[in-house]
């Protein structure tokens, strides 16, 4: 197993983490250790070169991956990380935590990611165009609608799913629309697709407040991460009445105490690019953003967050996981001692992948569905799991993650039973 440099936000290896997780889980649910054995490594990993003749005619090579965990369940789904910290195990990790996230929510995939190791926010949309029709390139026999099929992640939007679906499709002759999901509405994106991990995670903390009889509306949160996941979170909450105290980006956030004016930090974001300048409000560091008075902590960026050095620190007595991985295992010990409820990244964030797949389905029938269906179906997935998750919490009083990871692996271990191993 590779462990690259070590890079700037991962302090531990990534997929050791994913790897121990699973160990605990198999104790806890007397999984059989030979399928243990299986589950614990990936499929397949891929590790390709990317040249780019670059804007100003020299040629830069871009490192990629695309990583397989798990196909017992079926097609593998996952997205594409764009990141200068990406590497071999980071992608590991997400891809194995991609197959019980699908598992969970009982969705006919298995686990993917892929990733770059880039800064996007420094190349022109030219470069980042060409980097990712070759990379798209590369990957070209090991994704397709019924193999494996990406999505965006950090650093990765509609635009980017527009360019793999088209080089795609290119190489293939015809259009393929269920090669890639996350793409733009007029390529046959999903309504409600954009929103989609903000609009799970809505309904897995609603659900989390009902459990403790918490009105929305006398609650506040800090979000972590102002992209994808934490702007939308950010804004449906203050549409549903809660108080938002603090947002972040990479660069740091703003804090108020009394609630901040969401629409004016979206409006602020989208003008400058930044949550800098914004008047009125507080500055605060990512780490302080962490520690803040809140009922609920959001950290929707990247992993390891918080960690041993933070956790019993933190104010927050719900933790919703936006992001992937963001806790550290040892920080989940102090948090679960400590009386905090952690909703995991594989319930808490699975919105998007949930959405992802309608996406594909609408893809393959070439048959899209209004917004309001969408959503009514996310919600059916989402609140299903949620309860399977909290009736397992309650039943074992083991913790929300246990609990989510030990119906996911059953789920997939039961999978493979079922299919025997080939040949
Ligand atoms: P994004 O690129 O849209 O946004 C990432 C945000 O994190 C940006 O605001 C960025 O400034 C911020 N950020 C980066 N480094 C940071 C740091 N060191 N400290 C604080 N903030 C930092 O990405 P996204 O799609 O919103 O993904 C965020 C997280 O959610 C990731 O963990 C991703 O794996 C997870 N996730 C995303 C989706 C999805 O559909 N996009 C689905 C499930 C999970």
């Amino acid at each position: 197993m590779t462990t690259l440099a070590a890079p700037t936000h991962l302090r531990e290896n990534p997929f050791r983490i994913a790897q121990d997780q699973l160990d605990r889980v198999a104790e806890a649910f007397a999984i059989d250790q030979n399928l243990v054995n299986v589950l614990r490594q990936c499929k397949k990993a891929v590790v390709v070169s990317i040249p780019v003749v670059m804007d100003d005619g020299l040629i830069r090579t871009f490192d990629g991956y695309r990583v397989t965990h798990n196909i017992a369940r079926g097609p593998s789904k996952g997205g594409i990380r764009y990141h200068p910290d990406v590497t071999l195990d980071e992608v590991k990790s997400l891809a194995m935590w991609m197959t019980w996230k699908c598992a969970l929510m009982n969705i006919p995939f298995g686990g993917a990611k892929g990733g770059v190791v880039c800064d996007p926010k420094r190349l022109s949309q030219a470069e980042l165009q060409k980097m990712t029709r070759r990379y798209t390139s590369e990957i070209i026999n090991e994704i397709g609608p019924e193999k494996d099929i990406p999505a965006p992640d950090v650093g990765t939007d509609p635009a980017v799913m527009a360019w793999i679906f088209d080089t795609y499709s290119m190489n293939k002759g015809h259009s393929v629309l269920g090669v890639v999901t996350g793409k733009p509405l007029n390529v046959g994106g999903s309504l409600g697709r954009l929103e989609a991990t903000s609009r799970g995670a809505l309904y897995c903390i609603r659900e989390a407040l009902r459990k403790q009889s918490r009105p929305m509306a006398d609650t506040a949160f800090a979000i972590q991460g102002f992209g994808n996941v934490g702007s939308f979170l950010a804004k449906f909450l203050a549409e549903e009445g809660a108080r938002v105290v603090a947002v972040s980006d990479s660069r740091g956030g703003v804090y108020d105490a009394n609630g901040l004016d969401v629409s004016a930090v979206l409006a602020h974001k989208q003008e400058t690019g930044s949550l800098e300048g914004l008047r009125g409000v507080d500055s605060v560091t990512n780490e302080e953003l962490l520690l803040v008075d809140c009922d609920v902590l959001a950290p929707c960026a990247l992993e390891q967050v918080i960690t041993s050095d933070n956790a019993d620190r933190i104010k927050a007595k719900i933790i919703c996981e936006g992001a992937n991985g963001p806790t550290t295992p040892a920080a989940d010990d102090i948090l679960e001692d400590r009386g905090v409820l952690v909703l995991p990244d594989i319930l808490a964030n699975a919105g998007g992948v949930v959405v992802s797949y309608f996406e594909w389905v609408q893809g393959l029938q070439e048959y899209f569905w209004k917004e309001n269906e969408v959503n009514a179906r996310l919600n059916d997935i989402m609140t299903r799991a949620f309860n399977e998750t909290w009736h397992t919490y309650e039943q074992r009083g083991t913790s929300m993650r246990l609990s989510a990871y030990g119906i996911a692996v059953q789920r997939v271990a039961e999978a493979t039973m079922t299919r025997g191993l080939y040949p």
